[in-house]
């Protein structure tokens, strides 16, 4: 194949490339673009030639990539990156390419930007190879929620609550702050069920999760742990703090029927707080000592709220002719 020919046959194939490829100099000027028929026929890339990230994009954004391209050339070193682009960040997008956008409110995308030999300059260069993934990012996001979220009422799962809880200790020990755990169970429950039915059931566990919910900061969190038992974590609250919040949770319920259909049923919560615990630092010991006062509460009454403290009985319910528990040595 003769040169002009072997370079002409080059650029169709760089032109098929299913994604994107722009190259970009340090100061985010677009040199060339091939490809990414395949990920958007709508979006005409060479049009953006001898542009600048800052004549399409927002000041932000413009400055969020370009400060990829410079840790390349840095480092002379690949990097893969993942990155949103709102509604709001595009300055030259035509409407019709907006509108044909997937979720056009925000876009991702993955790069893999390399460093590349510019032959004319020392201007250095990087290859930007990009793609679409907003459709996988929506899939990811909503799988992670799903796998997170108790299905009945919309809190926490058990699962994703620990996991929130060891991060909240790890980054309270960082900041030398302390938390609490404030552990709910309604009483009676059992009854309920028998009485109205496991559906109406339901309604009181959601709306008991929903008075919880609403009692909590934003930088709190509630976690559904098994049937009728909530957890929820104070972060940056001391136990007596704490103790004030439970309390709230527990008067809100007290005072709030449930209605379920022509009924109304008005139920209680027997409740424990417990404070982080230098000594027994775990996420295990911390809901341990929560229960323990929480099952103070139920024998002391129900209905009430008890901060733990070392002086606490170890309550034991009676055994059932049944069950059979006993230490292994
Ligand atoms: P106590 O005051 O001592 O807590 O008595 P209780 O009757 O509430 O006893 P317990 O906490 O042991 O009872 C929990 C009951 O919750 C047992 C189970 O039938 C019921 N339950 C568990 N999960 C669900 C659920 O998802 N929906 C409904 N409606 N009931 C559930
Ligand atoms: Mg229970
Ligand atoms: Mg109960």
């Amino acid at each position: 194949m003769i040169l002009k020919e072997r370079g002409d046959w080059l650029h169709a194939i760089l032109n098929s490339l299913p994604d994107h490829v722009f190259i970009l100099d340090e100061q985010g000027r677009y040199i060339e673009s091939f490809g990414g028929t395949y990920h958007s026929n709508n979006f005409n890339a060479e049009s953006y030639t001898n542009l600048y990230l800052n004549d399409v994009l927002s000041p932000q954004k413009a400055s969020e990539l370009l400060g990829y391209i410079d840790d390349v050339i840095r480092s002379k070193q690949p990097k893969v990156v993942k990155y949103s682009i709102a509604l709001q960040d595009h300055l030259l997008m035509p409407i019709e390419e907006l509108e044909a956008l997937e979720n056009p409110e925000e876009t991702w995308f993955e790069a893999i930007i390399q460093p590349v030999e510019n032959p004319e300059s020392n201007n250095n260069w990087v290859t930007w190879s990009v793609r679409n993934v907003t459709k996988t990012h929506l899939l990811e996001k909503r799988l992670k929620q799903l796998s997170e979220t108790d299905e009945l009422t919309g809190v926490l799962n058990r699962r994703a609550f620990l996991s929130r809880l060891d991060d909240a200790l790890s980054a309270q020990s960082s900041r030398s702050q302390t938390l609490s755990c404030i552990m709910i169970d309604i009483d009676h429950f059992k009854e309920i069920n028998d009485q109205v039915g496991h559906f109406s059931g339901d309604k009181v566990i959601c709306d008991v999760a929903e008075i919880c919910q609403s009692a909590i900061r934003s930088s709190d969190f509630i976690g559904r742990l098994g049937g009728e038992e909530f957890a929820v974590i104070l972060t940056n609250t001391s136990a007596i703090k704490a103790y004030d919040v439970a309390e709230r949770i527990r008067q809100s319920v007290q005072n709030t029927s449930c209605q379920v259909d022509d009924i109304e049923i008005n139920t209680t919560v027997s409740i424990g707080v417990a404070e982080h615990d230098e000594e027994n630092p775990t996420a295990r010991q911390l809901m341990i000592r929560a229960d323990k006062a929480m099952y103070y509460s139920k024998h002391t009454g129900r209905n009430l709220t008890t901060l733990h403290h070392k002086n606490i009985p170890d309550i034991k319910s009676q055994p059932s002719s049944n069950l059979r528990i006993q230490k292994v040595s």
